[in-house]
């Protein structure tokens, strides 16, 4: 099937073009991202193929459904970027990759973790340098720490599991659907109110939501303890940063992890270097010494990459040949009505 790939990097063309090698659908690799200004590449394909940054609201499905599009297949997980009600009204199908490899991800959280908690992000620098102070470098143990997980699907599931046969924690978890399985691994479902309070460190993995934006914010930091260590690589406006910027000035937030950040579409997945960052927010995080920002990298391994590829083309044949994509997102059960 003819369809424009946005955002693509060299590593989508590669991982893509290997998994189109047998299905013969007729790529087209575009390197901006789908906004307003650009959807008119579209035109004419009856499938685009986006990412996490990729702009789906109304007025861009409404040119893509005017230049002929139908699909809209997700290389990513996450859809809150496309405005599904909109989608459904112009008759669109959507589908995703729910699941591509949620090790790749929880696996960059506990690495994120165990980074801050060790300070290896100094010692890296520090020892390249020639220095080997070890002044400011104290970490603590993880054993029988609390860790806070907010939103135990596959990815969180995974993070609980590590920090508790792991590394022997207590993990308190909160989700709106519990993971029996879990319970019986020793973790402990509690209110959010119990969760913000009772952990050492607390990291997010729950979709973005309108009931989640901004959930850590000034009130469920107060909460918090002294000195906690958050970490964020699910969806960036789960965090009001500037809350989080006052949080770790006065020393409420002992250190950070981000992957994701709210205002990350004009950052992340480019090279910057040689230009002024604008973002004034996201400057000053990157003054602090505890805190450690990665850019959406977290899904980013072979084997998650491979997975990605062969789902996105798979849900683009089903569409094709009038199955049902198996990363379909029903609207209905989604949004509701
Ligand atoms: P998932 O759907 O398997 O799990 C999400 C969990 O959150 C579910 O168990 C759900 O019940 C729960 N949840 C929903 N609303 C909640 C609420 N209000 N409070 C608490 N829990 C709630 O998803 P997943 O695959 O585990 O992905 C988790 C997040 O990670 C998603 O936001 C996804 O976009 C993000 N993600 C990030 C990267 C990255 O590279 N940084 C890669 C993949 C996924």
């Amino acid at each position: 099937m003819k369809t424009a790939v946005f955002s693509t990097r060299s590593y989508d063309e590669c991982f893509l073009k290997a998994a189109n090698a047998k299905l013969g659908h007729e790529l087209h690799f575009f390197e901006p991202r789908l906004t307003e200004r650009t959807c008119r590449l579209a035109e004419g394909f009856p499938a685009v193929c986006v990412f996490v940054n990729d702009q789906l609201d109304r007025p861009v499905l409404e040119k893509l459904a005017a230049g002929g599009t139908r699909l809209v297949a997700l290389r990513c997980a996450g859809f809150n970027n496309v405005d599904l009600r909109a989608a459904q009204q112009l008759g669109f199908t959507v589908a995703r990759v729910p699941a591509y490899s949620p090790h790749a991800v929880a696996e960059h959280t506990v690495g994120l973790v165990l980074a801050l908690v060790r300070r290896l992000h100094k010692a890296y620098n520090r020892v390249r340098e020639g220095n080997f102070h070890l002044e400011g470098l104290l970490g603590f143990d993880l054993y029988k720490k609390t860790v806070g997980v907010v939103g135990t699907g596959k990815i969180g599931a995974l993070v609980a599991r590590a920090f508790l046969a792991g590394f022997g924690c207590r993990v308190l978890c909160q989700d709106v659907r519990p993971n029996p399985e879990l319970v019986q691994l020793g973790a402990e479902y509690v209110p959010l109110e119990t969760l913000w309070a009772a952990s050492d460190i607390i990291t997010l993995h729950c979709p973005l939501l309108p009931e989640t934006h901004h959930l850590i914010n000034e009130d469920t930091l107060r909460l918090m303890k002294d000195g906690v260590v958050l970490v964020n690589t699910s969806r960036g406006a789960l965090i009001n940063t500037r809350a989080v910027i006052r949080a770790l000035k006065s020393g409420k937030i002992g250190a950070l992890a981000l992957d994701v950040y709210e205002e990350e579409a004009d950052l992340f997945f480019e090279d910057l270097s040689n230009r002024v960052i604008q973002d004034d927010v996201f400057a000053r995080m990157l003054t602090f010494p505890n805190v450690l920002i990665t850019g959406h990298q977290a899904f980013f391994t072979q084997e998650a990459l491979e997975a990605i590829a062969a789902e996105t083309l798979e849900n683009i044949s089903a569409f094709e040949q009038g199955r049902r994509p198996p990363g379909l997102i029903e609207v209905e059960k989604v949004l509701g009505g």
